[in-house]
């Protein structure tokens, strides 16, 4: 269904001396059909800018975006437009994906009626029909964003995405801005939604516990490089990569899944527009060995997944 290849993002800073952030550093993956796939990363890892190249919200410097057999990356305008209603975002604060002067009943309808979807005359009846499907009523259709909880939005927000019929969706942090009980509600929503439509997800969160929810398979994240993939349930059960065991051990010290609210890991993360040398984890690794400093490491298959860590070289 999707497959990214090896792609990569620079960005630079400063208009005399110039600095550049290497934020997404030569990434590859794929996402079967129906399938879940979770990215994980302390915040800046590059997981969000992923998500981005991807759907060409962003251009790629580098690497190959293949959706259903075309790459999307090689594509014009008119083409990607064409490809847009397959794949669709669902960003982490709802509030400000809605137009704060659009009624709900607006906002709805402005996907269908973009690309045509439906009748004019059968608009309403659709509209109405996606707001019961995520949840919500009639009564909400000349309510403005301003008026629903940040929960309700992003039921708009997921029904304006179901209305284009997606094949595939980024889920960037959805749910991180929403309380917990909220958080769970619209997660179980999610889910519902993909055996319904059985669209394809890239979930992107900081959230430990909920990418072991809602993923199959998953990547973890650390300055830019993709450093350890495979089934979710092997990555938590035996981490293979030093940071990833790091991750999942210091979050269970922690007692929270959030790599936002505690700080999961020994040592400073590097500046990422200074990476060390070789081994990005080796300033924190507490397995470094020599090599580590100086050369970095290929990607490996290891089992079912993926690890770059010379240890398994
Ligand atoms: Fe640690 Fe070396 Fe593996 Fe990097 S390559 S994670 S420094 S052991």
């Amino acid at each position: 269904m999707l497959e990214v290849r090896d792609i990569k993002k620079t960005f630079s800073k400063g208009l005399v001396h110039k600095k550049y952030l290497r934020a997404v550093d030569g990434v590859s993956f794929t996402i079967g059909e129906k399938e879940t796939f979770g990215l994980v990363g302390e915040s800046g890892c590059g997981k969000t800018t992923v998500g981005r190249l991807i759907l060409r919200l962003m251009e790629p410097d580098a690497g190959d975006v293949v959706f259903n057999g075309t790459n999307i990356t090689g594509l014009n305008k008119p083409d990607l437009r064409k490809m847009r209603p397959k794949m669709q975002i669902l960003f982490q604060d709802a509030d400000s994906s809605l137009h704060p002067r659009m009624r709900i009943r607006e906002s709805v309808a402005e996907p269908l009626k973009l690309y045509n979807l439906v009748p004019e005359s059968d608009i309403e009846k659709k509209v109405v029909e996606l707001l019961e499907m995520v949840g919500l009523q009639k009564e909400h259709l000349n309510r403005y964003p301003h008026e629903l909880s940040g929960g309700q939005n992003q039921r708009v927000v997921l029904a304006r995405v179901l209305a284009l019929g997606p094949q595939f969706i980024v889920a960037d942090e959805p749910t991180s801005a929403l309380d917990v009980s909220v958080q769970a509600q619209i997660l179980s929503l999610m889910n519902e939604m993909q055996q319904k439509y059985g669209f394809s997800c890239l979930f992107i969160s900081h959230d430990l516990s909920v990418i072991r929810k809602m993923t199959s398979n998953m990547g973890v994240m650390y300055l830019g490089k993709l450093v350890e993939t495979g089934r979710t349930e092997d990555v938590f059960e035996t981490p293979k990569h030093p940071y990833t065991q790091a991750l999942i051990s210091a979050v269970r010290i922690a007692g929270s899944e959030s790599l936002q609210k505690t700080s999961p890991i020994e040592g400073e993360t590097p500046d990422p527009m200074n990476p060390p040398s070789g081994c990005k984890f080796h300033t924190r690794c507490p397995q470094k060995m020599d090599i580590c400093e100086r050369v970095e490491p290929e990607v490996v298959n290891v089992g079912n997944g993926q690890v770059a860590c010379h240890l398994f070289e």
